[in-house]
């Protein structure tokens, strides 16, 4: 079973759009050619596949007048012909029914189905009436798409975060270059349909190529927040990976415990060492201070982190085709040497483990991952945008007179990230909040007093589910 997966343009500059369109539109009088010359019976009477066409066409010199590359009018050939071909295979459905009405007689029925399927049906009178009949003639209408054979793009990671997919544009050898706003590169052919300045590239999977773990993903559109008591909470409010807090607090209140234990352990060996006392200094570094144990168990730990984490992600990716979550590969402040500070080693490492398996398990069940600017994303009201403070796991917007479940809000502003056209992955943490605050401003100058507002006590009202209350 093949599965579509779809891969969304970002911020891509209005003339490479313009330049994709024009291509589309050019792709799109091929189209219709190939209607009007083989999409009819007398089309299919003569029998020709794609491949014949694209030879026909080539030594009349039929290409030349559209103007594209020449994989481009091969590629749109063939699949301008695959639609004729699935809109003949729909009438023969109907006209094997006609068949069944017709007769009961096994060898006539057979006769007329191994005709039908050879398209030899036209020297048949019933079959012929028949497929004229049920075979209402096609035309095209598709003037956005553009079909990209697999060899014919590739991928290019930029280093900030960023894929951008290459694909031939009108002229030899100059590649059309488009941001994707997914870390998945699509792979095989390539369909590009342009959708108000948008280009959406729908490719295939193979679903049965995949293990049972690799089961395809849902075909929700969710934000994701990482949390430290839940590995994630999505924009729905589910929390996944509910266990990784208490995971982490009990194995940093044993680390520090150990680690004061070996501290105090080494001082005694020391000072042993320091009375001459060598055979008790390297007993205690023998039998206590061992690394044996420690790697052992610290490599348990890790791995049922992962686990716990990867389980999440799978979780979220059940139900999503699309995963919008802060971009975790980035690195703030990048030379920050964290220390002994137990706890803030394990938060980094967690966040480099939730970053590998978002990338990961979407790359296997070909979900798209989107990453966003994530700036304020925790401090911002998801419903009026404003400010609001937070403490512990509440979120308080004084505006809206509502507390929201902390995590629940951000997640909610990262899946609303993906499709600001204010705020790019890279757009600086001050400017952020510089766009978040001109926007409420906007917002005040232009409504009514808000607070006595009879539609804000309704909405108060209205809204108690996306409280707290209904969290715990
Ligand atoms: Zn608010």
């Amino acid at each position: 079973m093949k599965v579509t997966r779809i891969a969304y343009s970002t911020r891509l500059n209005p003339g490479k759009y313009a330049a994709l369109v024009e291509q589309a539109r050019r792709l799109g009088r091929i189209r219709s050619e190939v209607w009007q010359r083989y999409g009819s019976i007398a089309g299919v009477g003569s029998g020709l596949r794609d491949r014949q066409v694209r030879d026909r066409w080539l030594a009349d010199g039929t290409h030349v007048q559209f103007g594209v590359l020449a994989n481009a009018w091969k590629e749109t050939v063939r699949d301008a012909m695959a639609d004729i071909g699935a809109n003949l295979a729909a009438a023969k459905v109907e006209v094997r029914r006609a068949v069944i009405r017709r007769t009961n007689d096994p060898a006539e029925r057979t006769r007329m189905f191994t005709a039908l399927k050879a398209d030899r049906w036209a020297g048949d009178p019933f079959l012929a009436r028949q497929m004229r009949m049920h075979w209402k003639r096609g035309r095209n209408r598709t003037h956005d798409q553009i079909v990209v054979r697999a060899d014919k793009h590739h991928t290019i990671a930029d280093g900030r975060g960023r894929l951008w997919l290459a694909v031939p544009g009108l002229e030899r050898r100059k590649m059309v270059k488009i941001p994707l706003s997914t870390t998945v590169a699509p792979k095989g052919t390539l369909r590009l349909i342009l959708r108000g300045g948008r280009v959406e590239v729908h490719y295939q999977i193979d679903a049965s190529q995949m293990r049972s773990s690799q089961r395809p993903s849902g075909d929700a559109t969710v934000g994701v927040d990482k949390g430290y008591t839940e590995a994630l909470t999505d924009s729905d409010g589910d929390p996944h990976g509910t266990r990784l807090g208490q995971m982490l607090s009990s194995e940093s209140d044993r680390l520090k415990e150990r680690n004061r234990r070996r501290a105090k352990l080494r001082s005694i060996a020391n000072t042993a060492a320091l009375r001459g006392d060598h055979a008790k200094a390297h007993r205690i570094k023998i039998n206590n201070l061992g690394t044996v144990k420690r790697d052992r168990q610290a490599a348990r730990h890790r791995a049922q982190v992962r686990t716990e984490i990867f389980t999440a992600v799978h979780r979220v990716v059940d139900k999503a085709a699309t995963v919008i979550a802060e971009d975790l590969t980035r690195k703030f402040g990048g030379r920050k040497t964290l220390g002994k500070n137990v706890n803030r080693r394990l938060a980094a490492w967690t966040k480099g483990v939730t970053a590998e398996a978002l990338a990961s398990v979407s790359e296997r069940r070909g979900s798209v991952l989107v990453p966003v600017n994530a700036a304020y994303t925790s401090q911002a009201c998801h419903r009026c945008g404003r400010f609001g403070r937070r403490s512990g796991d509440r979120f308080h917007c004084t505006w809206c007179g509502v507390v929201w479940q902390a995590d629940v809000n951000a997640a909610i502003n990262i899946l609303q990230r993906a499709g600001d056209a204010d705020i790019a992955l890279h757009t600086p943490h001050h400017r952020v909040k510089q766009i978040l605050q001109d926007r409420t401003d906007r917002h005040r100058t232009r409504l009514p007093v808000q607070d006595s507002s009879p539609a804000i006590a309704e909405r108060r009202a209205n809204h108690p589910n996306r409280s707290t209350t209904s969290n715990n």
